[in-house]
């Protein structure tokens, strides 16, 4: 009998220890592209016709972890480009306005304060900035780390402090911040289901999707990874946001990405 009492007390201890949530999210805005030919991205649809893409950086911060930022834009050198740059294999020119150091500085939140940098995964738009913190553990498939250290460029350095994960992951333990493997992008793409008191659930899909009526259609892009894969991932996203009731934060899609609340607002 005591020493059931004793486990019960041992469970309450256990489970009060790994007590917490996600309290606040920022939507900072890390960049934007226009591209010349959207069928690039919708194959046989839309030729000729050119789109404009939001590229956000969302800061979330857990009661007891911190802050964890999911993924990190476009490069902070491109704020001192004022004609953008152009990626000639996609007819796509990048800008920025404020660096991503500069838009958490004005928050309040140093480089140092961040513990977790997650990213969706390893391309210059999302990855762009992963160095500016050199103190965070970088979050990230470990397929996706091993695809990364491949490309002639690399998009981090090799001696970052990184947790290479396998597969989905509840971060935190209780259930705030959950890493869903989403492969077909790239070899092993990811994306976050997030808890908010208030707001609900939302999923930050990385580029899982790049904008709504490819969404609405199923549509993938021609230069992906995997078009198996990521017809797949888009299915188990579809069943993650019935089964939570959630939001699809779709990043690149300019029209609601731009909608949505910016820092210094935050969603809880
Ligand atoms: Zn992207």
């Amino acid at each position: 009998m005591r020493s059931m009492f004793l486990t019960v007390i041992l469970l309450v201890l256990a489970s009060t220890a790994r007590a917490g949530e996600v309290d606040r999210l920022y939507v900072i805005d890390c960049g934007w592209a226009h591209a010349s030919d959207q069928s690039l991205w919708s194959p046989g649809v839309d030729g000729g016709v050119p789109i404009a893409f939001a590229d956000k950086c969302y800061l979330i911060h857990h009661s007891r972890e911190g802050y964890l930022l999911w993924d990190t834009g476009i490069t902070d050198r491109l704020a001192a480009a004022p004609d953008g740059v152009t990626v000639p294999a996609l007819g796509q020119t990048w800008h920025r306005t404020q660096t991503l150091v500069a838009a958490l500085a004005a928050l309040g939140v140093e480089p140092a304060d961040v513990h977790y940098v997650a990213i969706s995964h390893v391309h210059p738009d999302h990855a762009g900035n992963v160095d500016a913190f050199p103190g965070a553990t970088l979050i990230i498939q470990k397929a996706e780390w091993d695809y990364a250290m491949t490309l002639p460029q690399k998009p981090f350095s090799p001696q970052h402090k990184g947790q290479p994960i396998e597969g989905d992951k509840d971060l935190f333990g209780d259930g705030s911040a959950v890493i869903l493997s989403t492969p077909g992008h790239t070899p092993a793409h990811q994306s976050l289901l997030v808890h908010l008191e208030k707001t609900g659930h939302v999923v930050l899909s990385g580029d899982l999707v790049h904008f709504q009526s490819n969404w609405d259609n199923r549509r993938v892009p021609g230069f992906n990874h995997d078009k198996a894969e990521s017809m797949a991932s888009m299915e188990k996203i579809a069943r993650v946001l019935a089964e939570n009731h959630a939001q699809l934060w779709i990043n690149h899609d300019k029209p609601s990405s731009d909608a949505r609340r910016h820092a210094p607002e935050f969603y809880q």
